[in-house]
């Protein structure tokens, strides 16, 4: 496994890999998981070569978010990059992927919206921003990403759709705990007393699903119900929680029967103690991989 941090050396480094096989992209912050060594392995089946980044961006980081508390693990991330096989990790600086004088950003429309978006000001155009560079830089064929970030996953398609960009970007299902939490780098925020709350946030959504598909009557308002009173009882203060289809992303108003919205999917983001936490999951079926 190669490290490099500038990107005129990766475009060196992969230019001769280009023409004889595929290339796979995997996009990280790092403080590596299980969840994205998946995406890895996902990435490794796709192609002959895989590439992995880790970068913690700043223009995706409000004022008052974790940008410098964000969990930096390099060391531990590399030795599972190794063992995971892959090709050349990219460790750019701020200071390789916005050198002085930095000034174009991408503006995200109406996918940025909702959800996340209105929560997270500004936080889709850092996020969109940094992933075309990285996705220039690294020229792939496919760039693998989780559906634990479900609106990024479809900000990122639209990008890659309205920019003609040459990768396609891969959907990965979210891996989760025993427990059903799923995998984060922030979970390690979280207190062990905390820890063992937030897995009503799981169980609240899978009860969703379930009920979804069990029964064809059920309206966004007897989800958004059910899910409220869990996440309460559990402690979570909740920061949204609603029924969008995966097309739009655009919350569905209560009175909705979830068997007329087109690929319905129920998202929360609610903070347990000081730390924020989002998942997502389909409704009325169960997730294609
Ligand atoms: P991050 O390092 O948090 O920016 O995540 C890097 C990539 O890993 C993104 O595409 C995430 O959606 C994905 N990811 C993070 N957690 C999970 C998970 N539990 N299961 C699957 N993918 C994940």
């Amino acid at each position: 496994m190669q490290i490099l941090s500038s990107p005129q050396h990766v475009r060196e480094r992969i230019a001769g890999w280009k023409k004889e096989s595929k290339i796979a992209f995997v996009p990280t912050m790092g403080c590596l998981h299980e969840g994205h060594i998946a995406l890895v392995k996902r990435a490794k089946q796709l192609a002959e070569r895989t590439i992995v980044s880790i970068f913690v961006n700043p223009l995706q980081f409000g004022p008052n978010e974790d940008f410098d508390r964000y969990p930096r693990t390099l060391e531990q991330d590399k030795l599972l990059l190794e063992r995971a096989g892959i090709d050349l990790l990219f460790h750019p600086t701020v200071e390789d992927l916005y050198p002085k004088g930095f000034s174009t950003r991408v503006v995200v429309g109406p996918l940025a919206e909702n959800l996340c978006g209105k929560s997270r000001p500004g936080h889709f155009d850092g996020v969109a921003t940094v992933c075309l560079k990285l996705f220039e830089i690294a020229s792939a064929d496919y760039v693998v990403m989780g559906k634990k970030d479900f609106q990024q996953l479809q900000v990122l398609k639209r990008m890659a759709m309205d920019f003609n960009l040459g990768s396609q970007i891969v959907g990965f299902p979210t891996v989760r705990e025993l427990d059903g939490l799923a995998l984060s780098s922030r979970n390690r925020y979280l207190l062990p007393d905390e820890r063992q709350r937030a897995n009503s946030l799981p169980r609240a959504l899978s009860a969703a699903r379930h009920l979804t598909i069990a029964r064809k009557d059920v309206d966004v308002g007897e989800v958004l119900l059910n899910m409220g009173r869990e996440l309460n009882q559990a402690g979570f203060e909740i920061d949204y929680c609603a029924v969008a289809s995966e097309d739009d992303l655009t919350p569905q108003p209560d009175y909705i029967k979830i068997a007329d919205v087109r690929l319905p999917r129920l998202f929360v983001a609610a903070k347990m103690g000081k730390t924020r936490l989002i998942d997502n999951m389909e409704l009325g079926r169960k997730e294609d991989s």
